[in-house]
């Protein structure tokens, strides 16, 4: 008797633990179904000018180039699982990509065209693309409405709860833990790529320069520091990492995109 209660015990521990370290209560495909919300309104949004496919197929080769490179390094968890979209947004004063839940990325053609390097860019969409892979969004919904909010778009039955926690994701900021996160990854997955493993710290020193001489306006969702430089340099020296070719490809990529 004793040791079945006592037995009881460890699996109700057990399964209260795994709830606190897993704590994300979204299947994969409820973070899909949430990733095509966010993306179907961005994209509706007349501010957000995505670039033509087919009139700016090079461009788009370019970015399929660099981001498949990334999705192939071996390291990103949902390779398979998630349909990892990019598209660019056509404003060249917005310095900035975000992604959606499921790998629904958006670039900023001011993001492109204001960095040096491919190695940079790989940098931001490593960053990017482990926001997505690690869950951050849907481990943050899953801690802030709690299961008994979540239960209905669990089951599948709130699709208008759904549609609005999507438009709440819209632009919202993560946190610094997440950050820190997103940057350490991106250094893992380029580590296994032709990319330089520390891209994402040529980009915020870019950022951290740019903002001596203007507003930090264009910071807003990813706040640049020297300590997340430091901490990206010193994670890619850990791992040893070398880049293995010296890409030229860049200046053809920006010379794809509208003036
Ligand atoms: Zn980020």
């Amino acid at each position: 008797m004793k040791k079945i209660f006592l037995v009881a015990y460890c699996l109700i521990a057990a399964s209260v633990f795994h709830v606190k370290a897993q704590i994300n209560l979204f299947s994969i495909e409820d973070e899909i179904k949430l990733g095509q919300q966010v993306a179907q309104q961005v994209e509706s949004d007349p501010k957000n000018k995505i670039l033509d496919e087919k009139k700016y197929a090079e461009a788009y080769r370019h970015l399929r180039r660099i981001t498949d490179a990334i999705l192939n390094s071996g390291q990103v968890r949902y390779h398979k699982e998630f349909p990892w979209q990019v598209k660019i947004i056509h404003n060249d004063s917005i310095l900035n990509a975000f992604c959606a839940p499921g790998g629904y990325i958006y670039v900023y053609t001011g993001i492109i065209k204001f960095l040096d390097t491919e190695d940079q860019l790989a940098g931001v969409m490593a960053h990017e693309i482990a926001h997505a892979d690690r869950r951050h969004s849907t481990n943050n919904l899953t801690k802030m409405y709690g299961i008994a909010a979540l239960t209905d778009i669990v089951l599948g039955k709130n699709q208008n709860r759904l549609t609005q926690i999507a438009q709440g994701l819209v632009g919202l900021q993560f946190s610094r833990n997440h950050e820190r996160d997103a940057d350490n990854q991106s250094v893992i997955y380029l580590c296994n790529t032709e990319y330089e493993a520390n891209g994402a710290a040529g980009f915020f020193e870019k950022m951290l320069q740019m903002r001596a001489a203007e507003p930090p306006a264009f910071l807003s969702t990813h706040p640049a520091s020297a300590s997340r430089v430091r901490d990206i340099n010193a994670a890619a020296r850990a791992r040893n990492c070398t880049a293995k070719t010296s890409q030229k490809n860049y200046q053809a990529f920006k010379n794809s995109l509208p003036k």
